[in-house]
C-alpha cells in the first residue's frame, strides 16, 4: 500500500438497493472521493449482476481507491427473472430487516482484515442510506461513526419519523380502505411543526394501511426508530427548497447537512476520471439524445415514471392517447416492467399517428435528457431524484405520483414551488391532452417554467463556492476527518 492510500480515510457507502437510492449515494461517494476518501461502495449481488449486464463486464472494476463490493439480499430469484425487473419493494424491505446485517458485518471484517495486511486503509466511517437501518447496528457493533444519507426530500424524513406518532394517535391503521377516498385524507396535519400546510394525503403513503403489521409500515417505523437523534444526517436538498421542514428537523437533530443537489455540487470539481463509475441498472438508449437534436427548443414532452412505478394497461393507453391527441412531440421511456401483467402493446393506430413526432425507448440518460434544450416539460411520477433533476434543468412538471414519498414531493412541486400541475390518479386521456398543452404552451406553463428557472439558479448558487450546500459539505468533511 502506498503512503497516500495508507493515510486516506475510508468510507463505506451502502445505498438501499434501488435505482433512486444507488444514484444519489454514488454521487455522494464521488464527492467524498474527490475530497481524498478511499471508497468502498456496497451493492447487492442482484444489482451487481444487473450493472454488469447493463454496463458491460468492466462496469464494476472501479479504481484503485474506489472499490465496489456486493452482499447477498437472500431473496430467491423468480422464474423468468433476467435482471431487467425491479425487485418487489416489500420483499426487499423484509430482506433488509432479516438478511443484511450478518453479510454486511462480514464484509466490514473482511475489509479491516485487508487493512491489517496493508492492502487498503482501515474503515474509518460508514455513510449509509437511512433506509438501510441494519447499518446503524453494524456501526455500533464495530464502533464506527455512521453518517446517514437521506436521499429523498427532507420533508419525507420528517413524515417518516412521525409514523410511530401516527400509530400512537390512532390515525393509522385505517379501519378500512374506504378511508382512502371518503375525505379522511384531506384533513390537515397541522400538529407537526414544519408541515403546516400538509394534508394526510401528502404524507409518505407507506403509513396508510389497514394492517398494523404491514411490511412497509413496520419497515419505516424501524427506519424512524433507528435514526437516532444524535445522528449526522446528509440531505440531497438545498437551502430555500424546504426551509420550514429543515428548521423543524434541526430542532430534533443537531447535526444536519443540506448539500444538494449532489450533481451540481459534483460539477464544482473536475470528475471526468470518475465517469466510468456508473449506476444505471438498465442499458441506456443512446438514440434519445440524437433524436432530441432534431427537435425545436422546448418543444418536447419528456415522459418517464422512474424505476419502480407500474401502471395498468388501461392507464398506459390513457397516457398514450392523451399524448397523441396533444399533438406535441414526446420522448417516452417505457421500462420493460412498466405495465402490470405483461408487455406493452400500443396499437398500430397510435404508432401511425405519432410516428413523426415521438420516440419510445426503455431507458435513457435522464439528466442529460432533461438538460437538452429541446425539452419543454416533464411528465413524471415525482421521485425525488427526478424532481431535483428537473429543477436543476429548469423544467416544469406534470405530476402523476405512484407511491411512497412521491405524493409528498407532488405537494411541494404543485403547491409550494408552483412548478408543476397534478394529474388525477384516475388518469384520463382528455386530462392528459389538456394538461400537456397547458404545460407546453399555456400561460400557466410559462409561469411554471419561469419559477423552475429561478429554482435552478438558486440550486446553482447554493452549490458554488460561498453557497450553503458548498459550505455545508466542507463542514461535513471536517466532521468526518475529526
Ligand atoms: N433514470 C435514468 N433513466 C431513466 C429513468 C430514470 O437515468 O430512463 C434515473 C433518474 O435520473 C433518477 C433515477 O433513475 O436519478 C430515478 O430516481 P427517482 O427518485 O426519480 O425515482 P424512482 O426510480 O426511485 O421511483
Amino acid at each position: 500500500m502506498s503512503n497516500i492510500t495508507e493515510r486516506k480515510p475510508h468510507a463505506v457507502l451502502t445505498p438501499y438497493p434501488a435505482q433512486g437510492h444507488v444514484n444519489p449515494l454514488l454521487k455522494l461517494a464521488k464527492l467524498l472521493h474527490l475530497k481524498g476518501f478511499y471508497i468502498t461502495f456496497v451493492h447487492t449481488e442482484y444489482n451487481y449482476k444487473r450493472l454488469i449486464k447493463s454496463r458491460g463486464p468492466n462496469a464494476l472494476d472501479g479504481l484503485p481507491d474506489f472499490r465496489f463490493e456486493a452482499i447477498p439480499d437472500g431473496l430467491p430469484l423468480k422464474d423468468n427473472d433476467d435482471g431487467d425487473v425491479t425487485q418487489h419493494v416489500p420483499s426487499l424491505c423484509n430482506a433488509i430487516r432479516k438478511n443484511f446485517l450478518e453479510p454486511f458485518c462480514n464484509l466490514l471484517h473482511r475489509l479491516n482484515h485487508s487493512a491489517a495486511t496493508g492492502l487498503i486503509p482501515p474503515v474509518t466511517c460508514l455513510v449509509s442510506d437511512g433506509c438501510m437501518p441494519f447499518t446503524v447496528q453494524a456501526a455500533q457493533q464495530l464502533g464506527l461513526p455512521n453518517i446517514i444519507c437521506w436521499p429523498a426530500s427532507a420533508c419525507s424524513l420528517l413524515s417518516v419519523i412521525n409514523f410511530p406518532t401516527f400509530v400512537e394517535k390512532g390515525l393509522t391503521p385505517l379501519k378500512d380502505e374506504s378511508y382512502l377516498t371518503n375525505g379522511y385524507m384531506e384533513a390537515k396535519v397541522n400538529w407537526i411543526p414544519g408541515l403546516q400546510n400538509f394534508r394526510l394525503e401528502d404524507m409518505v403513503d407507506f403509513v396508510w394501511t389497514t394492517d398494523l403489521n404491514d411490511v412497509l409500515l413496520q419497515f419505516f417505523i424501524e427506519v424512524a426508530n433507528r435514526i437516532g437523534r444524535n445522528s449526522t444526517v446528509v440531505f440531497n436538498t438545498f437551502e430555500g427548497l424546504e426551509d420550514d421542514v429543515m428548521n423543524a428537523l434541526s430542532s430534533m437533530f443537531p447535526s444536519l447537512y443540506t448539500i444538494g443537489p449532489f450533481s451540481l455540487l459534483l460539477n464544482q470539481s473536475p470528475h471526468d476520471h470518475l465517469a466510468s463509475l456508473g449506476s444505471n441498472l438498465w442499458k441506456e438508449d443512446a438514440e434519445c439524445l440524437e433524436w432530441l437534436e432534431s427537435k425545436e427548443p422546448r418543444s418536447v414532452v419528456y415522459v418517464n415514471f422512474g424505476s419502480i412505478t407500474v401502471m395498468s394497461p388501461e392507464q398506459l393507453l390513457e397516457f398514450a392517447w392523451g399524448l397523441a391527441n396533444s399533438t406535441k412531440p414526446f420522448l417516452w421511456i417505457i421500462r420493460p416492467d412498466l405495465v402490470i401483467g405483461g408487455s406493452v402493446i400500443l396499437s398500430s393506430e397510435f404508432v401511425n399517428e405519432t410516428r413523426d413526432r415521438s420516440l419510445i425507448a426503455s431507458w435513457c440518460p435522464q439528466e442529460q435528457v432533461l438538460n437538452h434544450p429541446s425539452i419543454g416539460g416533464f411528465l413524471t411520477h415525482c421521485g425525488w431524484n427526478s424532481t431535483t433533476e428537473s429543477i436543476c434543468a429548469g423544467v416544469p412538471m406534470l405530476c402523476w405520483p405512484f407511491f411512497g414519498d412521491q405524493p409528498t414531493n407532488r405537494r411541494y412541486i404543485c403547491h409550494e414551488w408552483d412548478i408543476g400541475i397534478e394529474i388525477d390518479t384516475n388518469v384520463k386521456r382528455e386530462a392528459v391532452e389538456r394538461l400537456v398543452n397547458e404545460l407546453m404552451v399555456g400561460e400557466k406553463g410559462r409561469k411554471m417554467r419561469q419559477k423552475a428557472m429561478e429554482l435552478k439558479k438558486k440550486a446553482e448558487k447554493e452549490t458554488k463556492p460561498g453557497g450553503c450546500s458548498y459550505i455545508n459539505f466542507d463542514k461535513l468533511i471536517k466532521v468526518l476527518l475529526n
